[in-house]
C-alpha cells in the first residue's frame, strides 16, 4: 500500500475518524484532503516535526474533507515558517471560504492544477467526479511517483470510465475509493456497484475507504481491500 491512512470513516462516522491518505517524499509531506480530525492527528503522530513541505491535494469543500485546513496552513506558516501547497481546480470558492475564515493569501500557495507548483517528482492530474453536483465541485486525483500511480477517489458517486480503463489496461497500481454499502445516491459508490465496475483479477489493486459502519469483511469477502489495518493503533485511539 503506497499511501498511509491517519483516517478511514465516513462524515456520520467519526469512530474512524476523518479519511486522510498521505505520503512523503523525502522531507515533504504530502496530504489527501484536511478533515476535522486531520491536522490533529498529523500533529499528534510528530509528522510535522521535520517536514520541509506539506502539501495538500483538497478533493471538495465538505467539513469532514477540509474542516481542518485553514488551522493546519496557520500551523504551517507561524509554527514552521511553511507555506503550505494546496491544490483544487476550483480555486475561487476555496480561496473565499480561507479569507473568511482568517487564513492569510500569504499563509499558502493555492493551485488549480499541481504542475505549476514547479515539482516535477510527482505528476498530478484531477479528474472531476459526480458527489452532491448542486452543492460543491468534486474531483478524484491521479498521482504518479517513484514509478508507480494511484487513482484518490475523495468522495464520489462514481467510479469514472477513464480511471477504469486505466486500471484494466495496468496502468494504475492502486485504487483508493469511498465505498459505501447502504445507498447514498449519487454521494458514494456502493459496494455493489465496484463489483459490476471491477472485475475480480483487479479487485487486489483497489482499497476501499470512507467507511460509515464496519463492513470491512463485507468488502474482502468480494476481494476489494480495506486500510483500516494500516493506521497505526496508537493514532486509531487518539
Ligand atoms: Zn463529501
Amino acid at each position: 500500500m503506497m499511501l498511509g491512512f491517519v483516517g478511514c470513516g465516513a462524515a456520520l462516522y467519526p469512530e474512524l475518524y476523518n479519511s486522510n491518505g498521505f505520503f512523503w517524499i523525502e522531507k515533504d509531506l504530502f496530504l489527501l484532503d484536511c478533515g476535522e480530525t486531520t491536522f490533529r492527528q498529523h500533529y499528534m503522530a510528530g509528522h510535522f516535526k521535520g517536514a520541509r513541505n506539506v502539501t495538500v491535494f483538497l478533493t471538495h469543500m465538505h467539513a469532514d474533507h477540509m474542516g481542518s485546513l485553514g488551522t493546519l496552513v496557520v500551523y504551517c506558516y507561524l509554527k514552521l515558517g511553511i507555506r503550505t501547497t494546496i491544490v483544487f481546480p476550483d480555486t475561487e470558492p476555496l480561496a473565499t471560504v480561507l479569507r473568511l475564515t482568517g487564513v492569510e493569501q500569504e499563509h499558502y500557495r493555492l493551485f488549480s492544477e499541481y504542475g505549476q507548483s514547479g515539482d516535477s517528482r510527482l505528476a498530478a492530474s484531477a479528474v472531476q467526479v459526480r458527489h452532491h453536483d448542486s452543492m460543491v465541485k468534486a474531483f478524484g486525483y491521479l498521482l504518479s511517483y517513484g514509478g508507480k500511480t494511484i487513482y484518490y477517489s475523495g468522495d464520489a458517486g462514481e467510479f469514472p470510465g477513464s480511471v477504469r480503463q486505466k486500471l484494466l489496461d495496468n496502468e494504475i497500481d492502486e485504487v483508493y475509493q469511498d465505498t459505501s454499502v447502504e445507498d447514498h445516491g449519487e454521494a458514494h459508490v456502493r459496494l455493489s456497484y465496484l463489483e459490476e465496475q471491477i472485475p475480480k483479477q483487479y479487485r487486489s489493486k483497489v482499497y476501499c475507504m470512507h467507511y460509515d459502519g464496519m463492513y470491512m469483511e463485507q468488502i474482502r469477502e468480494k476481494g476489494f481491500q480495506t486500510i483500516e489495518k494500516a493506521i497505526p493503533s496508537s493514532i486509531f485511539k487518539l
